[in-house]
């Protein structure tokens, strides 16, 4: 059984042919998929994406702003997405934020400011964070630090994650589970490696972030849920354990940070605890 800690399902790329991917990915053993919305928070992207979370009784969804996105956060914004996370027990994240320096389609005191807004709405609402990082590293530490290094934080997940081991070790310091996505599979990804070599299977998840990423051997096509198998297959082999053992301790990380009890309730189950009011 494999968890896709992170996908983006309910994107058009999918559009013609949903139900036979998630059926795919049943079929491959995945269980459980976390469909992450992005998008304009002031359009119905967000809605789209926990659509297809109560589509589907193992997909679970996340909303969050991103960062490429930060240009459009407002106050509006923020209440669209707290409004989806009380409306939906499929809802069980805020994400994925965080820190775009690569692409930069929001300047970047803005999507530092975003983040850490939404940091504190997420803390608010006692609901775990999904993080993006790229080419900021040691903004997104020193913001997750100061965020979130509070006794009560509810943790999250460091999604695609490709920064040093060093940063790997603060962030489980934290409270983060780390999430490795197709490009861990990459011949020229050593770097990903090392950080791999310091997470302790505990801690550790796999994820698509499809459609991109598509891990070997399936590298340059559409990605999918269903091939999340290549990645945890290709890690498996790097820690030198047997690929269930992988596979089934990766979906008990997920399931047991998320409060999800497969066997007493599949679906609908209160995951968080929310405010009421
Ligand atoms: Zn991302
Ligand atoms: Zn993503």
């Amino acid at each position: 059984m494999l968890v896709d800690s992170h996908c983006h399902i309910d994107g058009e790329q999918f559009d013609a042919d949903r139900d036979e991917v998630v059926e795919r990915a049943r079929e491959a053993g995945v269980e459980i998929m976390l469909n992450v919305g992005t998008g304009d928070p002031h359009s119905d992207d967000f809605r789209r994406a926990v659509a297809v979370a109560e589509k589907y009784d193992n997909v679970y969804a996340s909303v969050g702003v991103h960062p490429h996105d930060a240009k459009l956060y407002d106050d509006a914004a923020e209440q669209h997405l707290i409004d989806l996370i009380r409306s939906s027990g499929n809802v069980i994240a805020w994400g994925e934020i965080g820190l775009d320096f690569y692409y930069d389609h929001s300047p970047r005191d803005v999507q530092m400011e975003v983040f850490r807004r939404q940091i504190k709405k997420a803390r608010e609402l006692n609901v775990p964070i999904i993080i993006h990082s790229r080419d900021a590293d040691d903004e997104t530490v020193e913001i997750l630090t100061e965020e979130c290094g509070i006794d009560d934080f509810r943790g999250g997940i460091m999604h695609c994650f490709g920064g040093t081991p060093e940063m790997a070790e603060k962030l489980m310091s934290l409270g983060f589970l780390i999430s490795f996505a197709g490009n861990v599979t990459f011949k020229k990804a050593e770097n990903l490696r090392d950080a791999a070599r310091v997470v302790p299977l505990d801690k550790l998840l796999v994820e698509t972030d499809c459609p991109f990423l598509t891990p070997v051997p399936f590298r340059g096509k559409r990605n999918e849920p269903a091939y999340v198998e290549h990645t945890a297959r290709f890690l498996a082999e790097f820690y030198g354990i047997e690929f269930e053992e992988l596979a089934d301790q990766t979906t008990e990380n997920f399931l047991s940070f998320f409060g999800i009890n497969l066997v007493t309730d599949q679906h609908g189950f209160p995951p968080i605890d929310r405010i009421h009011n």
